[in-house]
């Protein structure tokens, strides 16, 4: 499997990469729906909730600032690394993420799209205005007040999508057309449940790539996937990775 994944690798012309938590499991940040996953400690603030009470924000950034020591001290694993270099490379066009933990970013991909937002700004939800996360999150953990826009003083919510939040509509549309128009889309890491993301391997297999699926457990779309290792997402991208750098090695 590891070769027949090397080949179609080296043979296509335009290879997605697209990612759930479970690739930064590996640096340290728990998944959702594992053993042990965040939704075992806790239960999410739905954003029309966060817009309606003050308590439900209070909640929001108590649980965001929990979580965002984990997301800032965390570095890229060698899965990050791997598809960093291979778009470096020319080996892999480009990056699409659930996540919202900037790490294909800090392992050096480039134009990363992140279909549900980042967890490194905070946006306010009445204007305009972003700024970096770390500022507000130390605010609200000596206040226990939830931060207000410095120029409007809407409320300051992560630059993330919350359950109930409408994506963005542009960057789902890039993602929609890079997964009609590539030859090899390798879905990695995701339980692949949540919608819309979830609905781009289906893109892909209607645009007639070849879709890979690298997990630990079995997916829904297992059964559609030209490919299915289930396997550590480090192990595995650097075992390809390996086989890649071998001259003649598959
Ligand atoms: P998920 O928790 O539903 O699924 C993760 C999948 O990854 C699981 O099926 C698990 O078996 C697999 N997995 C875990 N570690 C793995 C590893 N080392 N190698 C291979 N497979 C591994 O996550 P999801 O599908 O991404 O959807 C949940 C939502 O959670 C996403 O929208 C994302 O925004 C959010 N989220 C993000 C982070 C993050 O940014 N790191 C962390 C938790 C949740």
């Amino acid at each position: 499997m590891i070769d027949q994944l090397a080949t179609w690798l080296r043979n296509s012309q335009s290879t997605v990469a697209f990612t759930g938590a479970g690739i930064s499991t590996e640096s340290g940040i728990p998944d959702f729906r594992s053993p042990g996953g965040i939704w075992e400690n806790s239960t999410p603030v739905l954003f029309d909730d966060f817009v309606a009470s003050e308590a439900s924000r209070i909640e929001y950034w108590r649980q965001k600032s929990e979580a965002h020591r984990e997301y800032f001290d965390a570095k890229p694993n060698v899965g990050h690394q791997v598809l960093a270099r291979w778009q470096g490379e020319g080996i892999l066009d480009r990056v699409i993420t659930q996540n919202i933990d900037g790490l294909h970013q800090a392992a050096g991909s480039k134009d990363v799209l992140e279909i549900h937002g980042t967890a490194r700004e905070v946006a306010c939800l009445e204007c305009s205005w972003r700024g970096g996360a770390s500022r507000w999150v130390d605010e609200f953990i000596e206040t226990g007040v939830p931060p207000c826009c410095p120029g409007c003083h809407g409320p300051l919510k992560h630059a993330t999508i919350s359950f109930g939040q409408m994506l963005d509509a542009d960057t789902l549309r890039q993602c929609g057309r890079l997964a009609a128009s590539c030859d090899l889309f390798l879905a990695m890491g995701s339980s692949l449940v949540v919608h819309p993301a979830a609905g781009l391997p289906e893109a892909a297999k209607r645009g007639g790539a070849k879709l890979v699926i690298i997990n630990r457990c079995e997916t829904d779309f297992d059964s559609v996937a030209d490919l299915v290792i289930n396997g550590s997402l480090g192990e595995t991208l650097g075992q390809v990775d390996e086989l890649l750098k071998t001259p003649g090695g598959q």
